[in-house]
């Protein structure tokens, strides 16, 4: 464990910290009121009324009403049920369901699509700018009469670019259609207001704001008709039996409490530490920033390297204990080159030489400094070994 200290943590976009209250919130509901929360006897109240002031706390923060709220294991559960909610509003069952969605999802999204296709739905993928933006026109022109929903991603997990969301929900609205949107890189950056926005169905995941991996949530508006997700017990009024993971809600309530009360000041320290990163990083000679200048979220940024591959450096990084990431966790391991900066025009060897930093408010100006004083010399060493270089 002793190179787990003095580590740099820059790859919150992956997986978050769990912060000290939410961990003190929690730890009660593994010791002491570990009662299924079913159950009659007066103890088990506890555990039952955790979760309901939970669910408040989670409505509270996105502007719903807590029987819109329902727990899930993870986000990757929350935007499968979005495609299932969907699919069983298919009024005329003879025509198949036609889903819309983007090139540029998280992997649970994008593989639930492809999963509907091979069953027979339509899907149409849009596609983006070279800012990683898709056209509200576009979309428009993409919906069909049996068109049943349309999801898009908040804002990029891989560069943080933030989607016309509004607009699209409104589209969506004016011509009845379902709109669904993977928040889970929002939540604590951006305010969210379901109501206002015009959101049918989100998705978020608390590990992404320092709760504890295995949770998520899914917000339904009410008065759509729910597909139920899992068979058994009356849990999650029937739509999503198995009994509660109740630590782990309550820990994703007092998560997005905090994420929401946190919010300004940590944007004001986060966009101060972008601001030191991307001047000094856009120094170095044949570096390409993708995403937007103008509509990106302050705490991921991604940054290409010509002549070199983004494991490389990833691995120098590591060497020297600093976490970063090139792309989406999900696909890593896999030696293909992000699908989301492919969908932004780059070519296939500046797409592997990418380079992902994502901050939380943990992370610190002398972090920040240090990691400088490592990338650039990285850098220039892995160049200087590569034979694709040119200078
Ligand atoms: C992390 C992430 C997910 C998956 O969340 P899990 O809770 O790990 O399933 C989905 N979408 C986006 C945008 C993510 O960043």
């Amino acid at each position: 464990m002793n190179d787990l200290k003095d580590l740099i943590y820059f790859d919150n976009a992956a997986t978050t910290k769990v912060s000290e209250s939410v961990l003190d919130a929690m730890l009660p509901y593994l010791g002491q009121i570990y009662f299924n929360p079913s159950s009659i006897y007066s103890a088990s109240k506890h555990a039952k009324g955790a979760i309901e002031k939970a669910r408040a706390q989670v409505a509270k923060a996105i502007g719903a009403e807590s029987d819109e709220i329902y727990f899930t294991s993870c986000a990757t559960e929350s935007n499968n049920w979005a495609f299932t909610i969907a699919q069983g509003q298919n009024k005329q069952p003879a025509k198949p369901t036609h889903f819309i969605t983007t090139q540029i999802e998280h992997p649970a999204v994008l593989n639930t699509a492809k999963q509907k296709e091979k069953e027979g739905s339509q899907v149409t993928y849009l596609s983006v700018n070279e800012e990683g933006l898709i056209s509200p026109d576009d979309l428009k022109k993409s919906i069909q009469e049996n068109t049943a929903l349309v999801s898009v991603i908040y804002a990029n997990n891989e560069t943080g670019v933030i989607q016309p969301i509004d607009e699209l929900a409104n589209i969506c609205k004016e011509r009845g259609i379902l709109f669904h949107t993977d928040a889970v890189q929002v939540i604590g950056t951006l305010p969210v207001d379901v109501k206002r926005q015009n959101i049918s169905i989100l998705s978020l995941s608390g590990h992404k704001f320092h709760a504890p991996k295995g949770v998520g949530i899914l917000y339904v508006k009410k008065g759509i008709p729910i597909t139920n997700f899992l068979f058994g017990g009356g849990q999650e009024r029937g739509r999503r039996a198995g009994t509660e993971n109740v630590a782990n809600i309550v820990a994703i309530g007092q998560a997005v409490e905090e994420a929401i009360e946190c919010m300004e000041a940590k944007n004001e320290h986060i966009k101060k530490l972008r601001k030191l990163l991307f001047d000094r990083i856009t120094q170095i000679p044949k570096v390409k920033f993708n995403g937007s200048m103008d509509h990106n979220l302050p705490n991921i940024m991604n940054f290409s390297f010509e002549g070199i591959e983004g494991e490389g450096i990833l691995l120098h990084l590591s060497m020297q204990g600093i976490c970063c990431s090139s792309g989406s966790a999900c696909t890593s391991g896999s030696l293909d080159p992000s699908h989301v900066l492919i969908a932004m025009g780059l070519d296939h060897a500046l797409a592997q030489g990418s380079l992902r930093i994502s901050l939380s408010k943990y992370n610190t100006e002398q972090e920040v400094i240090r990691f400088l004083e490592i990338l650039k010399p990285t850098i220039e060493k892995l160049r200087a070994m590569s034979p694709i270089w040119k200078p």
